[in-house]
Protein backbone atom coordinates (compact mmCIF):
# COMPACT_ATOMS: atom_id res chain seq x y z
CA UNK A 1 0.00 0.00 0.00
CA UNK A 2 1.63 3.07 -1.16
CA UNK A 3 0.40 5.00 2.14
CA UNK A 4 2.08 3.30 4.56
CA UNK A 5 5.27 4.39 2.83
CA UNK A 6 6.58 7.26 4.72
CA UNK A 7 9.48 9.77 3.36
CA UNK A 8 11.61 11.47 5.51
CA UNK A 9 14.43 14.14 4.78
CA UNK A 10 17.09 11.92 4.06
CA UNK A 11 14.72 10.76 1.10
CA UNK A 12 15.13 13.96 -0.38
CA UNK A 13 18.55 14.11 0.35
CA UNK A 14 18.91 11.16 -1.17
CA UNK A 15 16.60 12.39 -3.86
CA UNK A 16 18.44 16.04 -4.46
CA UNK A 17 22.21 14.20 -4.70
CA UNK A 18 20.97 11.99 -7.82
CA UNK A 19 19.86 14.98 -9.73
CA UNK A 20 23.10 16.21 -8.84
CA UNK A 21 24.73 13.30 -10.46
CA UNK A 22 22.24 12.95 -13.13
CA UNK A 23 23.24 16.83 -14.06
CA UNK A 24 26.77 16.32 -13.86
CA UNK A 25 26.14 13.27 -16.88
CA UNK A 26 23.80 15.26 -18.82
CA UNK A 27 25.74 18.61 -18.41
CA UNK A 28 27.27 18.30 -21.68
CA UNK A 29 23.99 16.86 -23.86
CA UNK A 30 21.62 19.32 -22.18
CA UNK A 31 24.23 22.35 -23.45
CA UNK A 32 24.23 20.89 -27.04
CA UNK A 33 20.04 20.96 -26.50
CA UNK A 34 20.25 24.67 -25.70
CA UNK A 35 23.21 25.48 -28.36
CA UNK A 36 20.79 24.31 -30.89
CA UNK A 37 18.21 26.41 -30.25
CA UNK A 38 19.23 29.12 -27.34
CA UNK A 39 22.46 29.93 -26.02
CA UNK A 40 24.25 26.65 -24.97
CA UNK A 41 24.56 27.10 -21.50
CA UNK A 42 21.61 24.77 -19.98
CA UNK A 43 23.59 22.08 -18.64
CA UNK A 44 26.25 24.76 -17.59
CA UNK A 45 23.84 26.76 -15.60
CA UNK A 46 22.12 23.52 -13.90
CA UNK A 47 25.67 22.17 -13.07
CA UNK A 48 26.66 25.25 -11.31
CA UNK A 49 23.35 25.14 -9.49
CA UNK A 50 23.59 21.37 -8.09
CA UNK A 51 26.84 21.90 -7.26
CA UNK A 52 25.87 24.77 -4.81
CA UNK A 53 23.38 22.76 -3.84
CA UNK A 54 25.61 19.28 -2.70
CA UNK A 55 28.16 22.45 -1.34
CA UNK A 56 24.54 22.87 1.17
CA UNK A 57 24.50 19.81 1.67
CA UNK A 58 27.82 18.22 2.69
CA UNK A 59 28.37 21.25 4.97
CA UNK A 60 24.38 20.88 6.71
CA UNK A 61 23.91 19.06 10.00
CA UNK A 62 20.86 17.57 8.99
CA UNK A 63 19.38 16.57 12.42
CA UNK A 64 17.06 19.29 13.05
CA UNK A 65 16.30 20.37 9.67
CA UNK A 66 12.67 19.02 8.09
CA UNK A 67 11.55 18.16 4.38
CA UNK A 68 10.46 21.88 4.18
CA UNK A 69 13.25 23.26 5.12
CA UNK A 70 15.75 21.56 3.10
CA UNK A 71 13.55 21.91 -0.13
CA UNK A 72 13.53 25.41 0.16
CA UNK A 73 16.96 25.74 0.62
CA UNK A 74 17.58 23.67 -2.26
CA UNK A 75 14.77 25.94 -4.48
CA UNK A 76 16.84 29.45 -2.92
CA UNK A 77 20.35 27.86 -4.21
CA UNK A 78 19.11 26.81 -7.82
CA UNK A 79 17.22 30.31 -7.46
CA UNK A 80 20.16 32.05 -7.07
CA UNK A 81 22.81 30.18 -9.12
CA UNK A 82 21.42 29.04 -12.14
CA UNK A 83 21.49 31.60 -14.88
CA UNK A 84 19.13 32.15 -17.62
CA UNK A 85 15.66 31.65 -17.51
CA UNK A 86 15.76 28.08 -16.05
CA UNK A 87 17.24 29.49 -12.00
CA UNK A 88 13.88 31.03 -11.54
CA UNK A 89 11.63 28.42 -13.08
CA UNK A 90 13.58 25.15 -10.90
CA UNK A 91 14.19 27.64 -8.35
CA UNK A 92 10.13 27.67 -8.01
CA UNK A 93 9.10 24.04 -8.63
CA UNK A 94 11.31 23.49 -5.09
CA UNK A 95 10.08 26.49 -3.60
CA UNK A 96 6.93 25.67 -4.39
CA UNK A 97 7.08 21.75 -3.56
CA UNK A 98 8.60 23.19 0.22
CA UNK A 99 5.53 25.26 0.69
CA UNK A 100 3.01 22.64 0.34
CA UNK A 101 4.14 21.40 3.98
CA UNK A 102 4.94 22.82 7.68
CA UNK A 103 7.13 21.16 9.86
CA UNK A 104 6.87 17.36 8.74
CA UNK A 105 9.88 14.92 9.40
CA UNK A 106 7.85 12.52 7.20
CA UNK A 107 5.33 12.42 4.72
CA UNK A 108 2.95 10.64 2.52
CA UNK A 109 3.44 9.19 -0.88
CA UNK A 110 0.10 11.24 -1.36
CA UNK A 111 1.80 14.62 -0.04
CA UNK A 112 4.66 13.94 -2.23
CA UNK A 113 2.45 13.46 -5.71
CA UNK A 114 0.61 16.74 -4.11
CA UNK A 115 3.92 18.84 -3.70
CA UNK A 116 4.88 17.82 -7.18
CA UNK A 117 1.35 19.04 -8.17
CA UNK A 118 2.25 22.74 -6.75
CA UNK A 119 5.43 22.88 -8.58
CA UNK A 120 4.78 22.10 -11.90
CA UNK A 121 1.89 24.30 -11.10
CA UNK A 122 3.74 26.86 -9.97
CA UNK A 123 6.20 26.56 -12.59
CA UNK A 124 3.58 27.07 -15.13
CA UNK A 125 2.27 30.23 -13.47
CA UNK A 126 6.06 31.89 -13.06
CA UNK A 127 6.77 31.26 -16.75
CA UNK A 128 3.25 32.13 -18.10
CA UNK A 129 3.86 29.04 -20.15
CA UNK A 130 0.93 26.15 -21.61
CA UNK A 131 1.55 23.09 -23.40
CA UNK A 132 2.74 23.68 -27.18
CA UNK A 133 4.88 26.45 -26.09
CA UNK A 134 7.97 24.48 -26.09
CA UNK A 135 9.02 24.29 -22.61
CA UNK A 136 9.72 22.81 -19.67
CA UNK A 137 5.72 23.12 -19.33
CA UNK A 138 5.09 20.25 -22.56
CA UNK A 139 7.06 17.84 -20.35
CA UNK A 140 5.75 18.01 -16.74
CA UNK A 141 1.95 19.22 -17.29
CA UNK A 142 1.25 15.30 -18.86
CA UNK A 143 3.30 14.04 -15.97
CA UNK A 144 1.44 16.25 -13.19
CA UNK A 145 -2.03 14.87 -14.60
CA UNK A 146 -0.98 11.54 -14.18
CA UNK A 147 -0.41 12.50 -10.48
CA UNK A 148 -3.69 14.60 -9.99
CA UNK A 149 -5.67 11.43 -11.30
CA UNK A 150 -4.09 8.67 -8.89
CA UNK A 151 -2.20 10.23 -6.13
CA UNK A 152 -4.13 8.97 -3.58
CA UNK A 153 -3.34 5.50 -4.72
CA UNK A 154 -0.08 6.00 -6.38
CA UNK A 155 1.57 2.54 -7.84
CA UNK A 156 4.80 1.90 -9.21
CA UNK A 157 2.95 1.41 -12.33
CA UNK A 158 1.59 4.91 -12.26
CA UNK A 159 4.86 6.34 -11.22
CA UNK A 160 6.13 4.35 -14.67
CA UNK A 161 3.28 6.65 -16.42
CA UNK A 162 4.04 9.83 -14.66
CA UNK A 163 7.68 9.27 -16.61
CA UNK A 164 6.55 8.07 -20.03
CA UNK A 165 3.76 11.04 -20.07
CA UNK A 166 7.26 13.47 -19.42
CA UNK A 167 9.16 11.74 -22.09
CA UNK A 168 6.73 11.16 -24.20
CA UNK A 169 6.17 15.37 -23.91
CA UNK A 170 9.76 16.47 -23.82
CA UNK A 171 9.43 14.68 -27.37
CA UNK A 172 6.64 16.71 -28.29
CA UNK A 173 8.38 19.65 -28.27
CA UNK A 174 10.80 18.60 -31.29
CA UNK A 175 7.83 20.20 -34.32
CA UNK A 176 7.30 22.54 -32.35
CA UNK A 177 7.79 26.72 -32.55
CA UNK A 178 8.65 28.24 -29.50
CA UNK A 179 6.29 30.48 -27.71
CA UNK A 180 8.80 31.35 -25.31
CA UNK A 181 12.45 31.92 -23.93
CA UNK A 182 15.09 32.78 -26.23
CA UNK A 183 13.87 29.82 -28.96
CA UNK A 184 10.95 31.78 -29.99
CA UNK A 185 13.47 34.73 -31.69
CA UNK A 186 14.26 31.72 -34.06
CA UNK A 187 10.49 30.94 -35.29
CA UNK A 188 10.52 28.18 -38.18
CA UNK A 189 14.37 27.16 -37.48
CA UNK A 190 13.50 25.96 -33.49
CA UNK A 191 11.42 23.35 -35.71
CA UNK A 192 12.86 20.02 -34.91
CA UNK A 193 15.02 20.52 -31.95
CA UNK A 194 13.96 19.15 -28.49
CA UNK A 195 13.24 22.24 -26.16
CA UNK A 196 16.71 21.48 -23.53
CA UNK A 197 14.01 23.10 -20.65
CA UNK A 198 11.53 19.83 -21.69
CA UNK A 199 14.42 17.31 -21.89
CA UNK A 200 16.18 18.25 -18.24
CA UNK A 201 12.87 18.48 -16.49
CA UNK A 202 11.92 15.24 -17.66
CA UNK A 203 15.27 13.56 -16.43
CA UNK A 204 15.47 15.16 -13.09
CA UNK A 205 11.72 14.78 -12.23
CA UNK A 206 12.38 10.61 -13.62
CA UNK A 207 14.45 10.75 -10.32
CA UNK A 208 12.02 11.66 -8.16
CA UNK A 209 9.69 8.97 -9.44
CA UNK A 210 12.52 5.98 -9.86
CA UNK A 211 13.17 6.83 -5.71
CA UNK A 212 9.51 6.26 -5.26
CA UNK A 213 9.45 2.95 -7.26
CA UNK A 214 12.09 1.45 -5.19
CA UNK A 215 10.13 2.52 -1.72
CA UNK A 216 7.37 1.11 -2.70
CA UNK A 217 8.44 -1.98 -4.59
MG1 LIG B 1 20.38 28.91 -22.23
Amino acid sequence: MANEVMLNTNFFIDVIENMGRLTEENRNYWTRLDSDIGDGDHGINLSIGFRAVKEYIDETDFSDIDIKNFLKKVGMTLLGKVGGASGPLYGTIFIKMANTLSDEKEITCEQLAEMLINGIDGVKTRGKAEVGDKTMVDALEPGMKVLEEKKSTLTVKDLDEFVEKMKKGAESTIPMVAKKGRAMRLGERAVGYKDPGAESSYMLFKVIADHLSRKLN
